[in-house]
């Protein structure tokens, strides 16, 4: 995870007033982009309620070295061309160094799961000097804009971070654990000899499939060992497929961890940053994003979010569930307390304040039982702060199911957690994805319900998050890096094992 922040740190405010500018402190470049090709761009920094980290000088930096890297090989650049030539010849070569090098990203499973490991597979393509390009599917185009200056500005360089079509490596969706080209079967194969830095000069193919999703096994996990990544630097391609929020096991890494420390000085700011850096939802899902707020949302002083995710291997019966809320809410003190003696009513109706809960879940039945429980009982005071006493509870979308490949569908749970985004404070479900990213993005910790593993409603129904960080479901066994240069003990303490999932850092 998740939890690798110190509790108590003097950085984390919940001021309301954040720090947040236009550009969120120089997060984003000032230039380089057509003014309507992205609204959100430049109108999300209004929204957000909580700007609890500033960016480090180091992070602009590397952001802005980027960037001119992004301009100068992406596609559409001679150094671009001269990379695929490499590609097409196909042949095993003798590590010799590329001037661009890339990491192309293929995204899988929920768009929680998507947008996490986009993150994680962006930082390490910061981190090892690489270009970062997605390969989009029909399903994942038209939700988020063109992240890096250049994209459409009119210029004689148009930058894109999508791979072209013709990219030579067909059916980028056939990858899978099982694929002759990922890094454990190259290794298996003994298709990747030598060895960097010693006698033996280090033969690689020209591109390397990394497997980091939930499947991922034995020497797929390699890829979080430090003379993996010595290896790995000489590649010229990687593809990589992920559902998880692997930053974590980066921080493992000794290669990596003083450019870690200096760009994220506080640890658990990286998704929180870089998500705000990096996504920016395209036209069409800000439209419904602002149609929903403007209507229903944005008069209230205060926006509680409620996010509740059920899923099937940990259902429960919806009373339970929605007992497990209301009880995670008193106890953390989120939603507004209710009078709920028969004739109690609100005195007056001048000078009250209102305050909008707004619910996101596959299934109408928690908006329903909260909207009639603040309609039949009047509400005493907000307990999240702001105090408000009319209450108003909304609900976007119920989609019943969640739905692969449908970009519609998409775009919907996209807009949600945006506006979840928006809170002033945040009810999670814990394990989901969906959840992670709304509280990185709102700068928030949330109060997360726990799982009902085995169908057994928890004893304890939700904890406070230390971290607004994700976990990571999968980190690498204890043992993956034995006989390599071992993981790094000391950078290790700073993470925790997460809350919702004792496996999970
Ligand atoms: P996770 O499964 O909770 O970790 O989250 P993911 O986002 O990876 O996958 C769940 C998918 O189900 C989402 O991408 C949506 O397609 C759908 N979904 C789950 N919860 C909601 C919700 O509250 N609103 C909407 N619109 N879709 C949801």
């Amino acid at each position: 995870t998740a939890g690798f922040t110190n509790v108590s740190n003097p950085n984390y405010t919940d001021d309301p007033t954040g720090g947040a500018d236009e550009l969120f402190g120089g997060l984003l470049a000032a230039g380089g982009f057509d003014g309507d090709a992205c609204h959100s761009r430049r109108e999300l920094p209004r929204y957000y309620k909580h700007s609890p980290y500033a960016p480090s000088p180091y992070l602009l930096q590397k952001l802005r070295d980027y960037e001119a890297r992004h301009r100068r090989c992406s596609p559409g650049t001679p150094l671009y061309a001269k990379s695929i030539e490499q590609l097409r010849s196909g042949a095993a070569h003798a590590a010799e160094a590329m001037e661009c090098n890339y990491l192309a990203w293929i995204p899988f499973n929920g768009l929680g799961n998507r947008m996490l490991s986009l993150l994680a597979s962006f930082l390490y393509a910061i981190l090892t000097d690489r270009v970062f390009l997605v390969h989009f599917y029909d399903d994942f185009t038209d939700l988020f804009c063109e992240p890096f200056p250049g994209a459409g500005d009119g210029e004689t360089t148009t930058t894109t971070w999508a791979l072209p079509p013709d990219f030579p490596i067909r059916d980028l969706w056939r990858f899978g654990v099982h694929s002759n080209e990922s890094y454990r079967n190259l290794l298996n194969y003994k298709k990747i000899t030598g060895d960097p830095g010693k006698e033996t000069p280090l033969s690689v193919p020209p591109y390397v499939y990394l497997h980091l999703a939930h499947d991922a096994k034995g020497d797929d996990m390699r890829f979080y060992c430090n003379d993996d990544q010595l290896v790995l630097k000489k590649v010229n391609w990687l593809l990589l497929q992920s559902d998880l929020y692997f930053v974590p096991s980066l921080y493992g890494i000794p290669e990596f961890e003083d450019e870690l420390r200096w760009m994220f000085p506080e640890k658990e700011s990286v998704a929180h940053l870089l998500g705000r850096y990096l996504l920016h939802p395209s036209n069409s899902v800000w439209g419904m994003v602002m149609r929903y707020h403007h209507s229903y949302l944005s008069s209230a002083k205060e926006m509680i979010g409620v996010q509740i995710r059920m899923f099937s291997w940990a259902s429960v019966p919806v009373d339970d569930m929605y007992n497990q809320i209301m009880d995670c809410s008193r106890q953390e003190h989120i939603l507004p307390d209710t009078n709920d003696d028969a004739g109690s009513t609100n005195a007056t109706a001048a000078g009250r304040s209102t305050t909008a809960i707004l619910v996101t879940s596959l299934q109408a039945d928690y908006y329903e039982r909260l909207k009639t429980k603040y309609y039949e009982h009047a509400a005493t005071a907000a307990s999240g702060g702001g105090g408000g006493e009319w209450v108003g509870v909304f609900q976007p979308s119920h989609e019943e199911q969640q739905e692969m490949g449908k970009r519609a569908h998409n775009q919907k749970a996209l807009a949600e957690i945006y506006l979840l985004s928006f809170s002033d404070a945040l009810l999670t479900s814990g394990m989901s994805t969906f959840g992670y990213v709304s509280s990185a993005l709102a700068g928030l910790r949330p109060a997360m319900l726990l799982t009902a593993f085995g169908h057994k409603v928890p004893a304890t129904p939700c904890v406070r998050a230390v971290s607004m960080e994700p976990c990571f479901h999968e980190p690498p066994p204890a043992a993956t890096c034995q006989g390599n240069k071992a993981v790094n003990v000391s950078v290790t303490r700073h993470i925790r094992r997460c809350e919702d999932l004792a496996r999970g850092h």
